[in-house]
């Protein structure tokens, strides 16, 4: 029988530690603390104190993070945020939903937001930057910092695939006015639902944040801005909150992970890989995906599928300047071309070295067949 690697193994990362899981959910299940509870307070000071951060607030989703992350940052209604293409809509949905316009950027060669093509979207409407973190690496945060500084913008950070990524000792989600975390099951600190999270230093943001997220609400009952029912489930914050504990330990797993690919893909020509963990000194990367470039990419799939190896297209293939019916702007050349080629190889803790090496194996055998 062929070796079976899914691309996601959802049952046996769940194994790993499912007695835990369970007492602890017997536990919150029968003190009858599902809503606003003691563990989510535990979570947040645990999330912000490992982020080094202010202010962190647990709420229902990555989306709503980046909602009421743009939201709070008190963005002049109708101005212009500028995000990158290759992002999830979710990223341009939230600058629409906070009553402002996504303006499409292009991205580099790591895939991540360019701060060179940024300056050419500035306009007088421009009020503020969201770079999408993406694959847990932060982009080149110094040309994106440098341009809020003349221009006056602010940051709002996607950051939902990048909770302990760093940028020149920077964690991810810390350099604006918000960051936005998801702790979606597939993410690199995952729970089992949805879940998410907004970190801020600034008092006046998370006062926002703490209304917002539970119907404008305060703490007497009394309502000034109109809000959501946005909260983390106290369950999924205990789950959070043991997973923390093991976080460094995952990163650094999927680092080995990564450097084994870089390892074993390197010099093939057919394939355009992310930089090595140890590549670059101001990147520290979580790999929460390997994405890679690949000629004949469809034809790879195909072959890797048919020797039991799973692999996905991020976003469906899509960038979200394809999604005509969005209306935004299109010319971004550099993430049109990358789209063509951008597949993810299976990244999760679950792997070992042998399923790496055979993943590599296979590839070489397709371009060398
Ligand atoms: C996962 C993700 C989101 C949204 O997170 P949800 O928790 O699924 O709402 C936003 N942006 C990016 C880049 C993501 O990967």
């Amino acid at each position: 029988m062929t070796k079976q690697i899914p691309f996601f193994n959802y049952p046996s990362i769940y194994k790993e530690h499912g007695d835990e899981y369970a007492s602890l959910m017997t536990d919150i299940c029968s003190r009858g603390a599902y809503i606003m509870q003691q563990e989510l307070l535990d979570f947040e000071k645990a999330l912000a104190e490992y982020l080094g951060v202010k202010y962190a607030f647990g709420v229902g989703d990555g989306t709503m993070a980046l909602i009421m992350g743009v939201r709070a940052a008190g963005l002049e209604p109708g101005s212009e945020v500028i995000v990158p293409s290759h992002t999830f809509v979710a990223s341009a949905a939230a600058i629409h939903h906070a009553g402002c316009i996504p303006v499409l950027a292009d991205c580099g060669p790591d895939h991540l937001i360019d701060g060179s093509d940024i300056a050419k979207r500035i306009t007088k409407k421009t009020s503020a930057i969201m770079p999408v973190q993406l694959n847990g690496r932060v982009a080149n945060m110094d040309p994106i910092e440098e341009l809020c500084r003349i221009h006056d913008l602010k940051i709002i950070e996607d950051s939902c695939q990048a909770l302990g990524a760093k940028f020149g000792g920077k964690f991810a989600g810390t350099f604006g006015a918000a960051g936005a975390f998801s702790f979606y099951p597939s993410k690199t600190l995952g729970c089992f639902g949805d879940g998410g999270a907004v970190v801020t230093n600034s008092d006046e943001v998370a006062e926002q944040i703490e209304l917002m997220r539970d119907h404008g609400r305060n703490a007497s009952g009394s309502v000034s801005l109109f809000g959501y029912n946005s909260r983390l489930d106290n369950v999924q914050a205990g789950v959070l909150l043991l997973k923390l504990r093991g976080y460094g330990v995952q990163i650094e797993k999927r680092r080995v992970l990564a450097a084994r690919y870089h390892e074993g893909l390197d010099g093939l020509s057919s394939v355009f890989l992310p930089p090595a963990p140890d590549a670059e000194n101001e990147h520290f990367d979580i790999f929460q995906n390997y994405e890679i470039e690949a000629e004949k990419r469809d034809d790879l799939r195909t072959y890797l599928a048919e020797r039991g190896i799973g692999t996905i297209l991020q976003w469906g293939g899509k960038a979200i300047h394809q999604f005509a019916e969005l209306d935004l702007n299109q010319d971004v050349p550099r993430t049109e071309a990358m789209t063509h080629k951008f597949m993810l190889l299976p990244m999760n803790t679950s792997l070992c070295f042998e399923d790496v090496d055979y993943i590599c194996e296979q590839i070489h055998n397709f371009y060398n067949k």
